[in-house]
């Protein structure tokens, strides 16, 4: 059995930054109207370290009663003194934010590794592309414009006429995120919303409320004025809920699981609110024979192990072609055993912690359905025992298209292996396409036309070459099926929060 490497706490603490050790000594409010406050109800949580299961921070849990206050702060911000800062105004603010995110970095790296689990020097480069994201979409809140056209005569009374489009911001947002990159969640929902020029609620999850918190005190400093961003933590069927049915909210933007989706989705047809979805994945990698073998093995590794598989655009289904299919195994096997598992702290971890107990609990259920299966266990397999919540990486091979581990989202370090034969792509493609999910996915080879074609017939959101889930400020990204609704990251990002308004002037 594998032993992770957790320093004790005098380490771990040793090992944070003093300002990190002074952000954890303080509180973690709500953020309500520009003012840093205590729930209505006086409620707190505790978060844990899930390497350790140690405590970490409270937090002050919000209900109904602080989203509605929220909700109220944003409807005044958005009509009041938000609307009146032009789009350069709100460029400069997010582009400050940028310049405050990257001298807090360390710290927020740190808090991201405390509260979620994930190795440093992920949480960094995470930190990194946060920054980037919020300089991309301040370039973004320059460049709103409409178009121009004319109305066709036959509705002309008499004369000229001329029609301009508009893009105006879709008013209050209601943003509800999940745990597993907690920064990064914030920062692409606050992004574009407030490059649009709306304002907004945002609720991040219950399990990892803390680097929001610190990010909602940069807002302030950054002068965003009080109440266009609102940050309240809380139980997801309480804050969540009251926030996606809140009448005076204009759309939800959510990224979570499928089902929770699913019950959004049916609250916002109520009132019809806008609503855009980041959901689940199952995503495919389909390695061909002629590919960089050395290449592919880290790569593909990477696809499914990457923060420990709890990752939406996780490549968990492997389709490998026989000519190159134990060889592939052999090279999986070995990387994974090379793999540090370890608290995200301890110098080269790059496996740590699943997110909960709960978590963890689910993801041996997984893997117990996979031993009991008659799929060949090449790596990992177990548990880990102690109080840290983690789990071998573990790779399954000889799956076949109906197991529970291959067609359930596991968000767990769980990659499971399939053959394919001859050198028809239609077969394999039909497989990859087997799935209620669409999100991600890649495809291994060194044939130009083999990548394009598989590229354009697998039916998700992204599809990498050689690589898998590229994701960047300025690449599109979401779901097919039941992976969501809408297109987050790049200019397509920008149409979630902007409504189109079209005028037209007769001369
Ligand atoms: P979850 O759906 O349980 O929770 C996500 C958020 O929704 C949390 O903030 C939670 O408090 C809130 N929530 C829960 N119930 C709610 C309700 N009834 N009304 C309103 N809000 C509610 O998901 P999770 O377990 O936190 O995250 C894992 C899931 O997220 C996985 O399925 C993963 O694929 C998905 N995910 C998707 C993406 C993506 O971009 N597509 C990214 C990350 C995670």
């Amino acid at each position: 059995m594998v032993r992770p490497d957790i320093p004790d706490a005098d380490a771990v603490s040793a090992a944070l930054s003093p300002a990190t050790r002074e952000a954890l000594a303080g509180d973690f409010p709500l953020l309500i109207d520009g003012r840093f406050v205590e729930a209505a109800s006086g409620r707190h949580g505790t978060t844990s370290d899930p390497a350790t299961g140690r405590d970490l921070a409270r937090f002050a849990m919000g209900a109904a009663e602080d989203i509605d206050r929220a909700v109220a702060a944003a409807a005044r911000a958005f009509e009041g003194p938000w609307s009146r800062i032009g789009n350069f105004g709100r460029a400069r603010l997010l582009r400050r934010l940028a310049e405050l995110l990257e001298a807090n970095a360390r710290t927020l790296a740190e808090i991201e590794v405390l509260d979620n689990g994930m190795p440093l020097i992920l949480a960094e480069m995470i930190t990194r592309g946060n920054v980037e994201l919020l300089n991309y979409y301040a370039g973004w809140a320059e460049r709103i414009e409409g178009t121009t056209t004319s109305p066709p005569e036959r509705i002309l009374a008499e004369g000229d006429a001329l029609t301009y489009t508009l893009r105006e911001p879709v008013g209050v947002v209601g943003q509800i995120i999940p745990w597993n990159v907690p920064l990064s969640m914030a920062c692409l929902k606050l992004a574009p919303a407030l490059a649009a020029g709306c304002t907004v609620v945002l609720k991040p999850a219950e399990e990892t409320p803390l680097s929001a918190v610190l990010l909602g005190r940069l807002i302030l400093e950054a002068g965003i004025p009080e109440g266009v961003v609102n940050i309240v933590n809380g139980d997801g069927a309480e804050a969540g809920h009251a926030l996606v049915r809140h009448p005076r909210v204009s759309k939800i933007a959510f990224t979570g699981s499928t089902e929770v989706g699913k019950a959004i989705a049916r609250d916002c047809a109520d009132d019809l609110k806008k609503v855009s979805l980041e959901l689940g994945g199952k995503s495919p990698v389909i390695v061909f024979p002629d590919a960089d073998i050395a290449r592919a093995i880290p790569g593909v590794a990477t696809a499914t192990f990457f923060l420990q598989g709890q990752n939406c655009m996780a490549g968990t289904r492997i389709f490998v072609h026989a000519d190159i299919y134990e060889e592939l195994l052999e090279g999986l096997a070995n990387h994974c055993a090379r793999m540090k598992i370890g608290h995200g702290l301890a110098p080269g971890t790059m496996i740590g912690p699943l997110i909960s107990a709960r978590q963890k609990q689910r993801v041996t259920g997984y893997i117990e359905d996979g031993k009991a299966s008659p799929a060949r266990l090449v790596a990992g397999g177990n548990a880990i025992e102690g109080e840290g919540h983690f789990v071998e990486p573990t790779i399954f091979a000889d799956v076949s298209p109906d197991m529970r581990i291959v067609r359930e989202e596991i968000f767990g370090p769980v990659m499971a292996v399939q053959r394919f034969e001859g050198d028809q792509i239609d077969d394999v493609v039909r497989l990859a396409n087997d799935s209620v999910y669409g999100l991600s996915g890649s495809v291994w080879t060194r044939d130009l036309a083999t990548a394009h074609r598989v590229a354009g017939r697998v039916r998700s959101g992204h599809v990498s070459v050689n690589c898998h889930g590229a994701v960047a400020a300025n690449i599109p990204f979401g779901g097919y099926r039941q992976s969501g609704w809408g297109r987050e990251f790049g200019r397509e990002g920008m149409d979630l929060y902007l409504e189109t308004k079209a005028v037209t002037v007769s001369l």
